[in-house]
């Protein structure tokens, strides 16, 4: 028996134990003939349905990717008596690429041969600065007006994604990608040690990117152009970084149970942002860390500090702290479905602007909208999220 297009569990029970050698051994190409006669290995997992309701909403939070046309900002800064490394402006990235970045402001710090630092901001890259600078054998002390959960950072989608907005083509010089690829490297290695770690702050997981026509065929242009286009951002990743996770496999219709003709399987590295957000925290303040509840509006109240080191991890709010307006906000919606512990794949829908991420603390999804880029409108658009859990649905039809 094949495993029949569009079965979820619950539908129909079925299993695929029943998939024969022969099926198989075809799928599989060359295969010895030795291997032919064994039983067959284990089947595909069978999926569970997402229940895609509007009423299991449970939250919709908006943020701001902290966009840089020319990538972050990271190099030291004189500023009176002290030293300010800037460490701010990730764009998409800034989970992904927190360690090795880092790891540069740091580097950069240590520098100045001060045992004290001070790191303004408590994000994704405020806090694993500081976590490198206590392994670098600095006692650190963090200023910041917020802490996760209410830091931007805890908005994420919490995907591998490191070169998402990172910075516009133009500026992907060959000296930007030599210490984009570093960053990215140190960062992915730093995530595969927290692997299995309790409460799982980083894990695989799998996903499906559906599509209506072939991959290899452009979408068609029957949508109105954008009114806001957003620039041509650099694309990096595919070429630079192509050795370090599972290529994505073509599935066959009978191979997946999504009620589109083309599919295919993908493996991705996932941020439960709450648990790992906390685990940060905990083990900083284990380590003798201190946290003090402070805001600047200028860096002329840098110089209160007893830090003659800083680190500016301040994100997009160093827009306003720094007056740097080459920071563009790019603001971006999640809805956040009851989470469904069965359901670990993550979805993309190609063509219907829909993405959708399993995380242990709910199903996050996700829809760009016109008109994005450089809005830092940080009200939710329940019209949006609901509108695009309806689209969701229509996958599930059936189950
Ligand atoms: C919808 C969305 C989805 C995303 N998905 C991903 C993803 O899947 N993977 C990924 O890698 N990246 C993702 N990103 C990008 C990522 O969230 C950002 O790059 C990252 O949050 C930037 O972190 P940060 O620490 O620089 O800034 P923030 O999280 O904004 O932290 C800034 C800190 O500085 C403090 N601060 C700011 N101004 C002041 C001030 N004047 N005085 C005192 N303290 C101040 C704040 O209180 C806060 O503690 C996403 C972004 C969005 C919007």
């Amino acid at each position: 028996m094949t495993l029949q297009r569009r079965q979820f569990i619950g539908a129909t029970g079925a299993t695929l134990a029943g998939l024969s050698t022969a099926s198989l051994s075809q799928r599989a190409g060359a295969q010895t003939a030795a291997a032919v006669s064994q039983p067959p290995f284990a089947p595909p997992p069978l999926l569970a349905p997402i229940q895609a309701r509007t009423d299991r909403i449970v939250d919709i939070t908006v943020c701001t990717r902290p966009f840089r046309a020319a990538g972050p900002r990271i190099e030291a800064q004189r500023i009176g008596r002290q030293t300010v490394v800037h460490n701010y402006g990730h764009g998409g990235s800034g989970w992904s690429l927190s360690w090795g970045s880092a790891k540069l402001a740091v580097d950069l710090a240590l520098t100045t041969k001060e045992k004290h630092l001070a790191v303004i901001g408590c994000g994704a890259i405020g806090l694993t600065t500081a976590r490198a600078a206590q392994r670098a054998g600095l006692r650190v002390t963090i200023y910041c007006r917020e802490l996760p959960p209410e830091v931007r950072s805890s908005k994420a989608t919490g995907v591998w994604s490191p070169d998402s907005r990172i910075c516009d083509e133009a500026h992907a010089t060959p000296a930007f990608r030599q210490q984009w690829e570093a960053m990215a490297r140190l960062s992915h290695q730093t995530y595969q040690r927290m692997m299995g770690l309790p409460g799982d702050p980083v894990e695989w997981r799998e996903g499906y990117v559906l599509s209506d026509i072939p991959f290899d065929q452009e979408l068609p242009d029957d949508e109105a152009p954008p009114r806001h286009p957003e620039p041509e951002y650099a694309e990096l990743e595919s070429e630079l970084l192509r050795d370090l996770h599972p290529r994505s496999v073509a599935l066959s219709p009978d191979q997946h149970p999504f009620p589109v003709p083309f599919a295919r399987r993908y493996t991705q590295m996932v941020f439960n942002l709450p648990a790992y957000s906390q685990m940060l925290l905990g083990e900083f303040m284990r380590d003798g860390g201190e946290v003090q509840h402070r805001e600047f509006e200028s860096p002329r109240q840098f110089a209160a500090l007893k830090e003659r080191t800083l680190v500016n991890a301040t994100g997009y709010g160093a827009r306003q702290l720094m007056g740097d307006n080459s920071l563009v906000p790019v603001r971006g919606q999640i809805a956040r479905l009851v989470q469904q512990p069965e359901v670990r794949y993550g979805l993309n829908w190609r063509g219907h602007n829909l993405n959708v991420v399993s995380r242990r603390d709910g199903l996050l999804v996700q829809s760009s909208v016109d008109g994005d880029f450089d809005n830092e409108d940080t009200t939710p658009d329940r019209a949006v999220a609901e509108a695009a859990v309806q689209r969701l649905a229509m996958l599930f039809a059936r189950a």
